[in-house]
């Protein structure tokens, strides 16, 4: 086992490759799961390889649009956010320029720095960028690395796409004995993948995770088919 502070001893840029790699993971875990329950639950109401063929690509563009959206809107969102936080800082740092320095004094030593080493590391970082100085230790923020909502939609849509496209082959490709079991078992292996994957990429335990997420999968699909296949006995 790695420990994860040994991740986090690398740094932001890793880590946010890594909280980038986790969350195209999940996407496409989301993809998986909600096309192959679709797909599922139409499988368990017809034979129709057009209605299933309709049915996943219209779920596959539903589930990819809406992912895309939420997260351009949510990026947007923090950026907009973001870029407040960062203006006022700006603003403070010019108006009151002595309060700021002790305030970044202080942070300092909230950290663990000693008064003295506090005092000269904030007078060197207000020196060479006082306001990267405070965006990085205030706030929380690297003032050049704001995500783009556009980069971040995007990233969401292919996940998601990537993930529908499995089960939604799985669906249409094999002849029609085939297309369940072999829709199921590969969701179920991709699952395993993914799962194990998305908890090794956060640094926690694979297995729980796994399991978790394999019994979602299966509990998706095995509600869809029944539904589909009661509203297909009941002729509707
Ligand atoms: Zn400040």
């Amino acid at each position: 086992m790695t420990e994860p502070t040994h991740d986090e001893a690398h740094g932001g840029a890793l880590g946010s490759r890594l909280n980038w790699l986790r969350a195209a993971v999940l996407g496409a875990n989301d993809g998986i799961v909600s096309t192959a329950g679709l797909v599922v639950g139409v499988a368990g109401a017809t034979d129709d390889r057009s209605a299933l063929l309709t049915a996943g690509l219209a779920g596959l563009l539903a589930g990819s649009m809406s992912m895309a959206a939420g997260e351009y809107v949510s990026v947007s969102t923090q950026r907009d956010s973001e870029k407040a936080a960062l203006a006022l800082e700006k603003r403070e740092l010019h108006e009151q320029p002595d309060e700021e320095l002790a305030e970044l004094t202080q942070l300092l030593e909230d950290r663990g720095l000693s008064t003295a080493v506090a005092r000269e590391a904030a007078r060197q970082l207000t020196e060479r960028d006082a306001l990267r100085a405070h965006a990085r230790v205030e706030l929380g923020i690297d003032p050049d690395e704001l995500t783009n909502p556009w980069h971040a939609a995007w990233a969401s849509f292919l996940a998601f796409t990537v993930g529908a496209l499995l089960p939604l082959l799985a669906i249409v490709l094999p002849p029609a004995d085939w297309r369940l079991p072999v829709t199921v078992l590969s969701v179920l292996a991709a699952l395993v993948l993914t799962g194990w994957s998305s908890a090794r990429l956060g640094a926690a335990l694979p297995g729980r995770a796994v399991l978790r997420n394999v019994g979602g999968g299966a509990l998706a699909m095995g509600v869809t088919y029944a539904v589909g296949s009661v509203l297909s006995a009941a002729g509707v």
